[in-house]
C-alpha cells in the first residue's frame, strides 16, 4: 500500500516555523514517526515541506539520517561480546571509531571512507595528528614539595595530583609517564612518586596501563577528530614532560579489531533497514604480518619469580601460579580460598575479576570456562605456607580468614581482590629489576609452549589454559576431576621453574 504523508507548518512562540511530516506509526510504542525540520520564515517552511513530503515519498524515515555515533551506541547495546571484548571494543569506539566516523550518516558511510580511515590509522594512530610536526602537551603539574610542609614528600604529591585530577586539569585517560620518567622530570625521588602514584591507585583515581604508564582513570569524553588539548595557564612543557609528537602507527590487528566492530554494527544497520549497503563490504583492512613471538626461557622466568619473592611473598606466589597454571591474571585475583584444595591438590578456576571504567566485576566464568585444574606437592606447600603467614597475621588481630577471602589482596582480612593492572604493573616492575622481558601473558606463553614442547598434547594443554571447555569440565564429575595428563602437566611445569627458582628463592 502506497504511503501517503501528511504534514504541516506551526509557528513557534519565537517566531520561527516547525515542519513536520508524519510518516508511519512505530509498531511498538504507537507513536508517531515524522520527518522535522524548522525554519525561519514562512515562505522557507513551505520549501521544507516540500522536501519532507517528497522524502517522505522516497521512503527516509527519521532513523535513516542517524549518524554512525547512535549506530554504534545501538549495536553495542544488543552485541554479544564477553566483559573483556566488551571493554576493548568500547575502548576503540570511544578513542577511535566515535572521532573518526561518529559525526557521518549511517546511510552516507562508503567503502572507501573507511579504507582512508585504516590508511591513516596505519600512518598514525593519533586522530588529531596531521603528519606535520607538533607537541603532545601532557597536563601534569610542577609537582614543588615543601620542606617546610609537615606533612610527608609523598602526600604533598598525592595531593597536589588529586587536586589536578579533581579539577579536570588532568583529565580521564591522561598520561602520568612512569615512575622513573616522573621522577627525573620533576627532580623527586622514585620512592616518593611510587608511594604517591600508589596511593592515587588504591583509592582508584589512576591505574596502571601496560603495568608501566600511570594515566587518569575514568571514561575520557568523546572527542572529535582533529582537535587537540591546548595546556592551562602556568603550564611548563620541560616538567609536564611535554614531547614532540612521534607517529605511532596502529598495528594491522588492531584495525582489524576496529573493521569487526563496524562490520558487526552495520550488518545491524541493514537488518534494522537504517541503510541499504554494508560499506565494510568493500572496505580492506590490512593484513597482520605474524611473528611467532619466543616463549621465555625457564630460567629468565626463574629470575622474575625470585625478584618478585623478593618484593613479596603475595606477588611471587601470584607469578609462580601465573606459569605452573597458566592461569589468566584477573582469573588469578579471582581466586579465593575455597577454591583451592590443598588435600586434592587442585584449583578451582570459577572467576574472571575485571575491572572495567573504575568499575569491578566478578565475571562468572562458570558458564564460560569454569574448570579444575591439578597443582603439584611443591606449589601446594607453597600456597599453605603463604596462607600459614596470613593467618597468623589475622590471628594476632582475633581475625579468621574467611572461605570467601580472596587469595591475593591488598586489604587485611583479604576481602577485595587485587586489581588485575595492579598485579601487572607489580609483575612488570619485577621484570624489569630482573631484566627479563616477561608480563603475565607471556607467563601463559611460556606455560603453553613448555607443556608442549615436553610432549603434552595440545587438548589438554589448551583445557589447562581454558582455552577449551570440553575435555577439563566434563571430567570434573568424577572423583579426580582433573585428567592424569594434567597432573603430570602440573608436576612438569613446576619442576621445570623450580630448577632455577628455587637455588636463590
Ligand atoms: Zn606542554
Ligand atoms: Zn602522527
Amino acid at each position: 500500500m502506497p504511503r501517503v504523508a501528511k504534514g504541516y507548518i506551526e509557528q513557534l512562540p519565537s517566531g520561527s516555523f516547525r515542519v513536520s511530516v508524519y510518516v508511519g506509526t512505530d509498531p511498538i510504542t504507537r507513536r508517531q514517526i515524522r520527518l522535522k525540520a524548522t525554519a525561519k520564515t514562512e515562505q522557507q517552511a513551505r520549501i521544507e515541506l516540500g522536501r519532507l513530503l517528497k522524502e517522505a515519498s522516497e521512503g527516509r524515515t527519521p532513523e535513516s539520517d542517524a549518524t554512525v555515533a547512535k549506530l554504534l551506541d545501538e549495536y553495542a547495546a544488543i552485541a554479544e561480546w564477553d566483559v573483556s571484548t566488551r571493554q576493548t571494543n568500547e575502548g576503540f569506539i570511544r578513542r577511535t571509531i566515535k572521532p573518526a566516523l561518529g559525526h557521518l550518516e549511517v546511510r552516507k558511510v562508503r567503502g572507501p571512507i573507511l579504507d582512508q580511515l585504516y590508511a591513516r590509522l596505519k600512518r598514525c594512530g593519533d586522530l588529531s595528528c596531521t603528519g606535520r610536526p607538533f607537541t603532545e602537551h601532557r597536563n601534569v603539574p610542577a609537582l614543588v614539595v615543601n620542606p617546610r610542609d609537615r606533612r610527608p614528600a609523598w602526600r604533598q604529591v598525592t595531593e597536589m595530583l588529586t587536586e589536578a585530577i579533581q579539577s579536570g586539569s588532568l583529565a580521564p585517560g591522561d598520561e602520568l609517564l612512569s615512575i622513573t620518567e616522573l621522577s627525573a622530570l620533576q627532580g623527586i625521588g622514585t620512592g616518593v612518586i611510587r608511594h604517591a602514584l600508589d596511593a592515587l591507585a588504591a583509592d582508584g583515581l589512576i591505574l596502571f596501563r601496560r603495568g608501566q604508564t600511570a594515566i587518569v582513570a575514568g571514561t575520557p569524553a568523546g572527542m572529535i577528530s582533529g582537535v587537540r588539548k591546548r595546556p592551562g595557564p602556568g603550564h611548563d612543557c620541560r616538567r609536564a614532560g611535554c614531547k614532540p609528537h612521534v607517529c605511532r602507527p596502529m598495528k594491522a590487528s588492531t584495525i582489524r579489531g576496529i573493521h569487526s566492530i563496524l562490520s558487526g554494527a552495520f550488518a545491524a544497520a541493514q537488518r534494522w533497514e537504517w541503510t541499504e549497503r554494508n560499506p565494510t563490504r568493500s572496505a580492506k583492512p590490512p593484513t597482520p604480518t605474524r611473528r611467532p613471538i619466543p616463549a621465555t626461557s625457564p630460567d629468565d622466568v626463574a629470575k622474575v619469580i625470585t625478584e618478585a619473592r623478593s618484593r613479596g611473598a603475595a606477588l611471587g606466589l601470584y607469578l609462580w601460579l601465573v606459569v605452573v597454571t597458566g592461569v589468566r591474571r584477573g582469573e588469578l585475583c579471582g581466586l579465593q580460598i575455597c577454591d583451592v584444595d590443598l588435600d586434592r591438590g587442585l584449583v578451582h578456576v570459577a572467576f574472571n575479576y575485571v575491572v572495567r571504567g573504575g568499575q569491578r566485576i566478578r565475571k562468572d566464568t562458570k558458564t564460560h570456562q569454569d574448570r579444575w585444574l591439578a597443582i603439584d606437592p611443591d606449589t601446594c606447600a607453597l600456597i599453605a605456607t603463604y596462607l600459614d603467614e596470613i593467618r597468623a597475621e589475622l590471628a594476632v588481630v582475633g581475625v579468621e580468614l574467611r572461605d570467601d577471602a580472596y587469595l591475593f589482596s591488598n586489604d587485611p582480612a583479604h576481602s577485595r581482590p587485587w586489581n588485575p593492572d595492579w598485579a601487572t604493573h607489580k609483575v612488570a616492575e619485577a621484570a624489569a629489576a630482573a631484566e627479563v622481558k616477561l608480563d603475565i601473558k607471556g607467563g601463559r606463553h611460556y606455560t603453553a609452549s613448555q607443556l608442549l614442547a615436553g610432549g603434552f598434547d595440545l587438548r589438554n594443554t589448551a583445557a589447562r589454559l581454558g582455552h577449551s571447555g570440553g575435555g577439563a569440565t566434563t571430567l570434573r564429575h568424577y572423583a579426580d576431576p582433573v585428567p592424569e595428563v594434567d597432573r603430570g602437566a602440573a608436576a612438569y611445569l613446576a619442576k621445570l621453574t623450580a630448577r632455577s627458582a628455587t637455588q636463590t628463592g
